[in-house]
């Protein structure tokens, strides 16, 4: 289609779900988040006893994949092969191992046509590592949403301390440093901004403070 496409890529726990979510509220435009996607695979792959290197055994999962989306007001749950695994889907657990199914080529070639599908009108806000340098390269407006390992893994905490859970500051950090790097250094589709994308570091910002200059820049850019 020709409708509108944001894309917002950046490491775990930048932000960008939020700032996704706000913007496709605010914009009313369809909403993308490609890292559910990956999840969902490697939580199938699991079920299945697929082991997650396994590119022959994933690229079929990939491809026949049994999963709805459904939005429930702000948020969307998640069905896989007819369970609820919206909450499942979350751990960092299962973000490790997207993360892992995720570095193989044809997984994401497998993938590609499903997250393109998510393109209409009015406009699609897109989430993710790759949306402006693989799956939607011709997006009108990229943003690159960054900040710093320790806040992320502060931000993680606290959300995770909010749920009641207890946590250890250093193996969080730890946790999300081993997977930035994996999505960093993967032969295909490595997280990067795309040259026309506008770089956020969101250290040091407030949510309103990031939605507020994302928006400055999409109303100069559409
Ligand atoms: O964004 P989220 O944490 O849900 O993504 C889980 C994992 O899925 C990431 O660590 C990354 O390896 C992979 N992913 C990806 N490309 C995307 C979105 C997510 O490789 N567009």
């Amino acid at each position: 289609t020709n409708a509108p496409v944001i894309t917002v890529d950046g490491p775990s726990g930048a932000g960008k779900g939020t700032l996704c979510m706000l913007l496709a509220d605010k914009l009313g435009w369809n909403l993308l988040d490609s890292g559910a996607i990956y999840r969902v695979l490697a939580l199938a792959a699991i079920h299945h006893g697929v082991e997650l290197d396994s590119e022959a055994a994933l690229v079929p999962l990939a491809a026949h994949l049994d999963v709805q989306f459904i939005a429930e007001g702000e948020l969307v749950k998640v069905i896989l092969e007819g369970e609820d695994v919206s909450s499942t889907l979350r751990t960092e657990e299962v973000g490790n191992a997207a993360s892992k199914v995720a570095a193989l080529p044809r997984v994401r070639e497998a993938l590609l046509r499903r997250q393109r599908a998510f393109s209409g009108e009015p406009g699609l806000v897109a989430d993710g590592r790759d949306m402006g340098t693989v799956v939607f390269p011709n997006a009108e407006v990229k943003i690159f949403l960054d900040a710093s390992a320790e806040e992320r893994a502060k931000r993680r905490m606290n959300q995770l301390q909010q749920k009641g859970l207890s946590v250890n500051f250093d193996s969080l950090l730890s946790e999300i440093q081993e997977r930035d790097d994996r999505d960093r250094n993967r032969a295909v589709a490595p997280l990067r901004p795309a040259a026309d994308a506008l770089v956020l570091d969101s250290t040091h910002l407030s949510i309103e403070q990031v939605t507020e200059q994302a928006l400055a820049h999409i109303e100069e850019k559409l």
